[in-house]
């Protein structure tokens, strides 16, 4: 991680390009969006155990079989995107851009990972970025304790605020305020329709309705609660094996190639500290990031514009990663 740097700022939209978007912005607007009180802690516990027990249901009572298990693959597939390619990349360090309708989408498609709304997120994240490994980060597991930091961490009354001065970039958008505000409202409206296309036979022969809600929406839905925790984590967390450190950070962040294939690109964690203004978090040509090729792939279809991809020599360098340009200077 390397500073809370901010490059530029324009009138009606501020550009946060450094390592570290956060907090009061140096040129961003006057105006202050304040501290929306976070919902009580049991509602949070609710909303888990009622993800948890939907599992459990589907496991007892709706057989899995080879459409199911394309249906639930899918549903993973686009949620764990929602929340790294749009909660991430997007709504907490600004990696790409998009018009405000093309933004509208990102936030509904964002809200289908579940785990509370756009701002809420961005703000905790920028926060874990500013405060890394230190008491004010939300989720370490080195200021904590890994319980904390997998468990319960989004339960607390600190932590259910949203300090939407924390985000003031999107916090200035009403329908983003709203639908942060309302996160529950497209999560549960997309589970109904998802339970009335299974009813109606929309999806395949051998799904209705309860299956494609037990298999499309509540297994896939508790599956991307899990794999952001490991992240938070197992991605901090550079004394258990299987990741490795290509960067000497400040943090703790591991690079984790297991983790990145089962995260969609999220898992190379140590690369993103480094570098977390970039689109892309595979460094190296081997490192899979499917994230980034869906981002490339938008920005093709002008969907979205001024992806950052580019890593800068230095940092390839730093990380012993070999460049065009370093083989053509060897050669
Ligand atoms: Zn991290
Ligand atoms: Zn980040």
């Amino acid at each position: 991680m390397s500073g809370n740097r901010v490059e530029a700022s324009r009138p009606g939209g501020i550009e946060l390009t450094g390592d570290l978007p956060s907090g009061r912005i140096p040129g961003g607007p006057s105006a202050r969006y304040g501290v929306r009180a976070g919902e009580p802690p049991w509602v949070s516990v609710a909303r888990v155990t009622e993800r948890h027990l939907g599992v459990v249901l589907a496991i007892l009572f709706v057989p899995l079989n080879l459409r199911l298990a394309w249906l639930a693959g899918i549903s993973y597939c686009i949620r764990m995107w929602a929340i790294e390619g749009v909660y991430h990349r997007y709504f907490s360090h600004r990696s790409f851009k998009a018009g405000r309708g093309a933004q509208l989408v990102l936030a509904l498609i964002g809200l289908q990972s579940g785990q509370r709304g756009p701002l809420w997120w961005g703000a905790k994240h920028r926060d874990h970025h500013k405060f890394a490994e230190t008491e004010r980060d939300p989720h370490s597991p080195a200021a904590h304790s890994f319980t904390t930091a997998y468990f319960t961490w989004f339960r607390t009354r600190e932590n259910a605020l949203t300090n939407l001065d924390h985000i003031p970039d999107f916090a200035r958008f009403p329908e983003l305020r709203w639908l942060d505000r309302y996160y529950y409202v497209p999560f549960y409206a997309c589970a109904a329709l998802l339970f009335v296309a299974g009813h109606v036979g929309l999806l395949s022969p051998g799904i209705d309705g309860i299956s494609a809600l037990a298999w499309g929406f509540y297994v896939p839905s508790c599956l991307v609660l899990h794999s952001t925790s490991l992240i938070n984590t197992l991605s901090h967390m550079p004394q258990v094996p299987g990741g490795f450190r290509r960067y000497e950070c400040s943090d703790r962040s591991v690079n984790r190639p297991l983790l990145a294939i089962l995260t969609l690109g999220a898992g190379w964690h140590n690369n993103h500290h480094r570098h977390a203004a970039a689109a892309r978090a595979g460094f190296a040509w081997w490192e899979c990031d499917p994230t980034y090729y869906v981002l490339r792939v938008m920005a093709a279809f002008r969907i979205i514009h001024d992806v950052k991809s580019t890593i800068p020599e230095e940092i390839l360098r730093e990380g012993g990663i070999e460049t065009r340009k370093s083989v053509r200077q060897q050669a």
